[in-house]
């Protein structure tokens, strides 16, 4: 009797330990890039939120540091399961190395050279025959890409591995140093020394950073794992950045005791402006901008020309796959007799499967309706546009438009007859777009267009021919017999400032065309 008992027990306990879906939460390690700091504060909030623990993981965190720079090493190896690095690790991908990048974090890299002001360094030209100090490749790679752009050879430079000491910088140990805009700034403002920064952003050279990855393997075999992970992770940046007092204080108490409030604030506020979670999927990749970066490293000689990006960008389980082994868990758990527990959970994994690919689809960067991009596209293109703007010196505009009492058509004439306007609208802006400029669909009946080598008033001129044009342009709706005229409001701002600030200048100027009276175009004078 015992002894069958003891058996039953036996056996219990081993199918327990085999099943997945009942085994406590599963271990999962991920090797950070560098310290505590704000700039992994999505995954922070993630484990304290319990998010990731929803997911069924057990997170543990490691912080990196100037002693664990091998991430992606630590990946393949199997030491850890995820990891965050550069944009780099492209190269890696491209010299063999089997990695997998889930999501990039910060839209355009926080990486920079700094100079100190007295040193009359202010361009790339100048580090020529400096002593940079910078962290070893593939690390910080999009500092020397920008030298090799602006024309100047490796040889011409004196590269010195960093020694992760600013003071090097400020006692002339070095002319220019390898930093984080969120941080060494933050500590020269504080001592109150004077600085310049030279950013790769402003040459042409927009890159991702803070790219999360995994191993091929864990990519193909485990899948759902990744993606259990990534959706979490991403899941406690939105709450990160949306709560940006609340996390900044988590980590004081938690994580990064020995960074002031004051600093953890500053870095929030920083690294905030280069994630743009008001303007783009917290996350997200566009494989086009992936190859651009590759073929910049490529160009550097970092990596064989004929290396492509195959399997780089992670692609989400088909639900195909999810079905199957959805069959094989619940078969499982019929042996143990605890199907229902497990149907929920993986009922649960199903709902945010669906949610994901619902995600991806929405993230493609054309407006369906009316054909010009969407609010995504505008942002991935905008970016590259006004770096490029930015080295040529080239003035470019930002134009909202917003369609008058737009309602009112709805309700007059019915949805039909709205889309007909927006379809109308927007080939008129197509109409009166240049070769370099964008024209997108940001909102249901809001439109932008970046006009590029486009002073204010020539931009002012430009908008008003378009309002003039959608006042006489008379819209027919295919399935009615009814036909309408509308207009429009404009607001106009210069683009200066990342694309978060004068899209909220543009933004003021079109709520002050609409408050005197619409149908009218109102230039931001604020920033000028
Ligand atoms: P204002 O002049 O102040 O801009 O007023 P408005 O009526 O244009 O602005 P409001 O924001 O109140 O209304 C916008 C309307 O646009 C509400 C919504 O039903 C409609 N809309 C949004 N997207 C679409 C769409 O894709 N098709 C159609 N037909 N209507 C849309
Ligand atoms: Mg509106
Ligand atoms: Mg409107």
């Amino acid at each position: 009797m015992i002894h069958s008992l003891t058996r039953h027990f036996f056996i219990l306990t081993t199918l327990l330990a085999l099943s997945p879906a009942v085994s406590a939460l599963e271990n999962v390690k991920v090797q950070l890039r560098w310290l505590h700091q704000f700039q992994f504060a999505g995954y922070y909030i993630a484990q304290e939120k319990g998010f990731y623990q929803q997911q069924g993981l057990n997170v543990e965190l490691i912080p990196g540091g100037p002693h664990a720079l091998k991430p992606i090493d630590d990946v393949l190896s199997g030491k850890v399961d995820f990891a965050v690095t550069g944009s780099g690790v492209v190269i890696d991908r491209m010299n063999g190395k089997p990695v997998v990048a889930l999501a990039a974090i910060m839209q355009t890299s926080p990486i920079v050279w700094i100079t100190l002001k007295s040193s009359n360094i202010r361009g790339p030209l100048d580090l020529a025959d400096k002593k940079l100090l910078i962290m070893p490749p593939p690390e910080s790679a999009e500092l020397l890409t920008m030298l090799t752009r602006e024309g100047i050879s490796m040889e011409q430079i004196n590269i010195k591995p960093t020694s992760y000491r600013i003071e090097d910088l400020i006692d002339g140990q070095a002319d220019a140093y390898d930093g984080y805009l969120s941080n060494e700034p933050y500590y020269l403002k504080q001592q109150g020394i004077e600085y310049n920064l030279i950013n790769p952003r402003d040459y042409g050279i927009n890159f991702y950073s803070d790219v999360l990855i995994t191993s091929e393997q864990i990519a193909r075999k485990r899948p759902e794992l990744a993606m259990r992970f990534k959706q979490a992770t991403l899941k406690g940046w939105e709450y990160a950045l949306k709560h940006l007092e609340e996390t900044v204080q988590l980590l004081h108490q938690k994580y990064a005791p020995k960074k002031t409030l004051d600093h953890l604030r500053y870095e929030a506020r920083t690294l905030k402006k280069l994630i743009m979670p008001e303007l783009v999927q917290v996350g997200h990749m566009n494989p086009e901008r992936w190859q651009f970066i590759a073929e910049s490293y490529q160009q550097l000689n970092m990596a064989p020309v004929d290396a492509n990006l195959n399997g780089f960008l992670f692609e989400a389980p088909q639900e195909r796959d999810y079905k199957l082994a959805f069959q094989i868990t619940v078969g499982a758990a019929a042996l143990l007799l605890i199907a229902g527990l497990i149907i929920v959970k993986f009922r649960r994994l199903s709902v945010e499967l669906k949610k994901s690919n619902r995600l991806l689809s929405e993230l493609a960067t054309l407006d369906q309706l009316t054909k010009v991009q969407n609010r995504h596209g505008l942002v991935e293109q905008a970016q590259g546009l006004l770096s490029q703007a930015q080295r040529n010196i080239t003035p470019c505009c930002f134009v909202m438009f917003d369609i008058d009492n737009f309602k009112e058509i709805n309700d007059r004439y019915g949805h039909c007859a709205g889309d007909a306007a927006l379809i109308s609208f927007a080939q008129i802006l197509t109409h009166h777009r240049k070769k370099h400029d964008l024209v997108a669909r940001i909102g249901g009946e809001e439109f932008a267009m970046l006009l590029v080598g486009c002073n204010l008033n020539d931009a002012t001129d430009i908008a008003q021919n378009i309002l003039k044009e959608v006042r006489n342009t008379t819209v027919q709706c295919p399935s009615m017999d009814s036909q309408f005229s509308i207009t429009a409001s404009a607001g106009i701002a210069l683009t200066e400032g990342s694309l978060e600030e004068f899209w909220h200048e543009a933004d003021k100027a079109l709520y002050q065309a609409k408050n005197s009276g619409k149908d009218r175009v109102v230039v931001n004078q604020g920033n000028l």
